[in-house]
């Protein structure tokens, strides 16, 4: 993750390095931090709340520059559990259906992060099954199914041509059913352009698990594609205008100097980020733990 963070490090960690290494905070510095927050993508509702903190904590006393970093990793690693902690614990039920939809623009990453998260949960010994209910987009299904046999998980798809994505939702909870399968992850729309049917496919798909699979935990998570920066935000508004999200997925972490959107995202969306994505390869998906992230970010 410190490699993949890499450039967003020194991004921000260099300028703060620069600004706090002057000598004991004081309000200049302070606002030089607020710029390299911003440039960094931070975005400006979470770099007001830093700047906030930073500025409260100078009222008490003048910061040295070890104790400035450290007492700004806490801000930090304090904002990304803030939801992590409100939302209530993220796991898979065992010997129970566990259903995640996945949603997200084309291009984000979300194919690409339903085979991570497949591998991840054969891994870890569940039973996983693979629903590709991105029925717009013909190419699709035959790419989430190149994922599954990458991971060695089943999908279940219909070959037929306009189809309801929650008839394929409504075959792939039967399937779960009749054999045992702990996690059933949901391939599902990417549009953006009409946010009505998006809503409206959403909610169909999740009247379908409501009745299937009524005792099933579900989970919906959007994929956001980190290196979109602030432009990213405004797409995850309108997914989480349009579907419950319970969280986020973070990819393309690596190579990006805006991995400063994670604080975004939680800030403005009061969403928790579930995993990061840092590379292309099927192992290149972790959890989210603030404490790694703020360490590879500032450490
Ligand atoms: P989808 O259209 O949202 O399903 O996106 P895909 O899963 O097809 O991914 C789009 C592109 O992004 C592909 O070239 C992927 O290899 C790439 N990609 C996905 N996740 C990551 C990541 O975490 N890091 C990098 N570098 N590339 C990624």
């Amino acid at each position: 993750l410190r490699q993949g963070l890499d450039k967003t490090r020194r991004n921000i960690v260099n300028q703060l390095k620069a600004i706090v290494g002057q000598g004991p905070l004081n309000q200049v510095a302070v606002d030089e931090i607020e710029a390299a927050l911003l440039q960094a993508d931070v975005g400006v509702e979470a770099t007001d709340y830093i700047i906030h903190s930073l500025q409260q904590k100078l009222k008490e006393k003048a910061l040295p520059p070890d104790e400035a970093i450290t007492y700004l990793k806490k801000i930090l690693r304090d904002m990304l559990d803030k939801p992590l902690k409100e939302s209530g614990s993220f796991s898979l039920e065992r010997g129970n259906l566990n259903i995640w939809l996945i949603t997200g623009v084309n291009g984000a990453g979300k194919t690409t992060t339903i085979g991570k998260l497949a591998r991840l949960a054969q891994k870890s010994g569940y039973n996983c099954l693979i629903g590709a209910a991105d029925t717009f987009r013909a190419a699709a299904v035959e790419q989430v199914k190149i994922w599954g046999e990458r991971s060695g998980v089943e999908v279940v798809a219909n070959p037929s041509k306009n189809v309801d994505p929650a008839s394929v939702v409504f075959d792939a909870i039967n399937a779960a059913k009749s054999r045992g399968i702990e996690l059933l992850l949901v391939d599902t729309a990417g549009r953006l352009q009409n946010k009505k049917n998006l809503m409206d496919e959403l909610s169909k798909v999740r009247r379908t698990i409501s009745k299937k699979a009524p005792d099933a935990k579900v989970e919906s998570l959007l994929v956001l594609d980190a290196t979109l920066g602030q432009n990213g935000l405004r797409q995850a508004e309108v997914f989480s205008q349009a579907a419950k999200l319970s969280g986020v997925v973070l990819t393309k972490l690596d190579g990006t100097a805006r991995g400063g959107v994670a604080l975004a995202v939680v800030q403005q969306l009061s969403l928790p980020i579930r995993f990061i994505g840092a590379g292309e390869g099927i192992d290149d998906l972790r959890p989210f733990s603030s404490y790694e992230f703020v360490e590879a970010l500032l450490g």
